[in-house]
Order: C-alpha cells, then structure tokens, then sequence
C-alpha cells in the first residue's frame, strides 16, 4: 500500500542567485527588495549560512527563509596547503564528482583560482584536467560556493581584510562554455553585496570560443586572458583541438572587438612553455609578430606543469629566460608565471578532481562541437 506522505517543496539556493535574482526571489516571498540585499550582505560579506543568526532579519522573515531555502556551499572533501602557502580545496559535488579550488597568496595580492566544469571537453593535449573528460557544467552555487568555501576558511572580509584580491576562471573547465552559470557568479564576485571586486580582478580565461567572446564583452565588466599557447595554427591545433574551429586569425579579430568595446584594458595571452614543443626562438618571433598586431596586451608564460601520463615535458629554466627576454626585446610586455603549488598538484593544468560517467558525456559533448551546437550554447 503507498502511504500519502506530504512532499517538502524543494528548496532553493541561495547561492545560486545574483542580486538580481535574489531580489526576484524575495519579491515572490511577498518581500521587499531592501530585505534581498540584507540578506545578501549576510552571505557574501559576513559569510554567514545560519538564516538565526541573520540578527538584523526579523523573525518571521527568518522562518519564511528557513521553509523555502538555503545558503548550501559545496562540501569539502579535503583541502590542503602546500609548501609555499598555496591551498587546495576539494569539493564534493553530487554523485561521487568533485572539482577543484586553489588559493594562491603573494606578498600582495591573494588570488583564488575556480572551476566552471566538473572535468573538461575541449581536449586541450597538456592539461591534466582534459584526461578526465567531461561530466558537466557547475551550477552559479557551485562557481560562487568555491568562493564562499575560501573565505571563510581564510577569514575573508570584504572591503576590510581582503585575503581573497583576485579571482582567475583557470580551474577546471572551459568558463565561456557555461556561460550564464559563470557570469552570474562573476557578478556575485563583483557585486558591492558580494565580494566586491573590481573589474580588472575579476579574470576569465578562456581557450579561445570566439562568439562568446563577444557574449561576454557585452554581458559583464571583467578582465579576459586567452590561453594561446602557440602562434601559428597548425601547432596551435594540435595542441588546443579548438583552434580547429576558431584559428588564430578569428581569435585576435574577436579580441581586437574586445579591446575595442573595452579600451582602457589589456588581454592577457597565456602561453605554456613545453620542451622542444613551442618554445624555441622562431616561436617566440611567431608570437612577437601576432601581438604586434594587438593594442595593449600582455603575455603570461607559464612553465608546463607535468602530470602522471603526459607526454610533454617542462621546458629548461635557460630556454624560458631566453623566450621571455626575446619577446621582451622587441617590445612585447612579458611575464614569467612562477610555478606555485606544484607539489599538491595545485599548478595549472594540474587540477583533476573526480568526474564520474565521463565517457557517455564526453561522446555528447563531441558531437555537439561537431555538429557545430556549441555556436549556439
Ligand atoms: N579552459 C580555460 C580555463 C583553464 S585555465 C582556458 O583554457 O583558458 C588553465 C590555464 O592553464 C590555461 O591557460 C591552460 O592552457 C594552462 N594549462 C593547462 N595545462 C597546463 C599544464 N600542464 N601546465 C601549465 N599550464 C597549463
């Protein structure tokens, strides 16, 4: 016999809205705007999760809130701190996958590194996170929960001791391929109520889908950095599969859109040096030659950060100087990106996490960029 239970309405997260949204959802409570923005205040500046100790919110408020949602950051697996202070969360999403976190602190500045996705479809031949597959887009919560997760354990607070300065879109993932997800999050980041971050440190990066390069430079104030790792096409695809479909050319057409739209910013070029591969003198002429063409950008070399099973290798620490002195010799604005964090696999290209069920997803996935649907995402 079935038994008649009354079923809990499903509640809803918080987290998983910008203010906006937030101000959405309380106006369907029958509540005023004002009360969303306190709300959030308690969230994002105060960290709070606890609608109890929301002191400021009155009670019936509180219960209302209690009935109908809740602030549900991710879980932490484990987190862990390498030797040069650099932290790595692992955190639990549903079904057994789990995505990646990294802060990063510098004498002056802290940045936190995020996910997008849960593993990654482009294939990208040197990255770690590629070997994973892909499972699926993180939710707005899951973006602005990595966030949340960091602060608090860090002692964040806006606006007063800020550990967390700037974030990067460089965890797992491809960002511009979840777009509404991670622009809601980025908003969060930026938002007074929210992190509060300025624009210029808040960064998307992205390897390279041209049409939501656009998107984005239309939708949200936030610094870009392209991952180019080559300057002429036929290595570019070999080593970044989506240069297939977005050369080079197309690539620094839509970057040229966007400095235009943006004037006083800069795009950053990042540019991983792997032995023999792309970082021999001719490269670094091929490369020089590209960002002559380009106003104001920069190139951040990043040393290959291996991983168990690749089959690329770092290049020598001589033959980085020389790439980075070249290009800086003939005028190209170019930075060294210290390898941090590398033994808690916690550099770039490192980040794996766990990703469940990837095989039947990643067949999706490629035939949707086959079939061209990833235009339309
Ligand atoms: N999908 C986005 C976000 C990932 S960012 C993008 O491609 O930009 C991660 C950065 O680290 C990218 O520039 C990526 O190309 C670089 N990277 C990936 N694997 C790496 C590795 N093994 N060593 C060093 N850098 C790596």
């Amino acid at each position: 016999m079935n038994q008649v239970v009354d079923q809990p309405t499903e509640k809803v997260n918080l987290l998983d809205f910008d203010r906006q949204g937030l101000r959405d959802f309380f106006a369907q409570l029958g509540e005023k705007p004002y009360r969303a923005e306190q709300v959030m205040k308690w969230i994002y500046h105060h960290l709070e999760d606890n609608f109890e100790n929301m002191t400021d919110v009155g009670k019936t408020l509180r219960a209302k809130l209690e009935a109908s949602c809740y602030i549900g950051p991710p879980k932490t697996v484990f987190d862990k701190a390498a030797a040069d202070g650099t932290h790595k969360w692992l955190l639990g999403m549903d079904g057994g996958n789990a995505i990646e976190a990294v802060y990063i602190p510098e004498p002056t500045r802290g940045t936190l590194c995020v996910s997008s996705q849960v593993g990654c479809g482009l294939n990208c031949q040197f990255c770690s996170t590629a070997t994973q597959g892909f499972n699926r887009n993180l939710s707005t919560a899951e973006i602005i929960g990595q966030m949340w997760v960091a602060a608090k354990y860090l002692g964040n607070i806006t606006h007063q001791n800020r550990r967390i300065t700037n974030v990067v879109m460089m965890g797992m993932g491809e960002p511009l391929l979840n777009f509404d997800n991670v622009v809601k999050a980025m908003s969060l980041m930026r938002d007074d109520l929210g992190f509060g971050l300025a624009s210029k440190r808040v960064t998307l990066s992205t390897a390279g889908l041209v049409p939501m390069i656009d998107k984005l430079s239309e939708t949200i104030d936030v610094s870009l950095a392209v991952s180019l790792h080559a300057a002429n096409d036929e290595l570019r695809t070999e080593l970044v599969p989506l240069n297939k479909r977005y050369p080079i050319a197309e690539l620094m057409a839509a970057c040229n859109r966007w400095l235009a739209r943006k004037p006083r910013t800069s795009i950053t070029f990042e540019y991983t040096l792997m032995k023999g591969v792309n970082d021999q003198p001719e490269h670094a002429r091929q490369l020089i030659k590209l960002m002559r063409r380009m106003a104001n950008c920069k190139v951040n070399l990043i040393p290959f950060n291996p991983f168990p099973g690749t089959r690329f290798e770092r290049s020598d620490a001589t033959v980085i100087r020389d790439f980075q002195t070249q290009l800086l010799n003939a005028g190209v604005l170019t930075m060294l990106r210290r390898t941090r964090g590398d033994d808690i696999d916690a550099a770039c290209g490192q980040l794996k996490g766990q990703v469940l069920d990837r095989t039947r997803r990643q067949a999706e996935f490629r035939k949707r960029l086959d079939e061209g649907v990833i235009h339309a995402v």
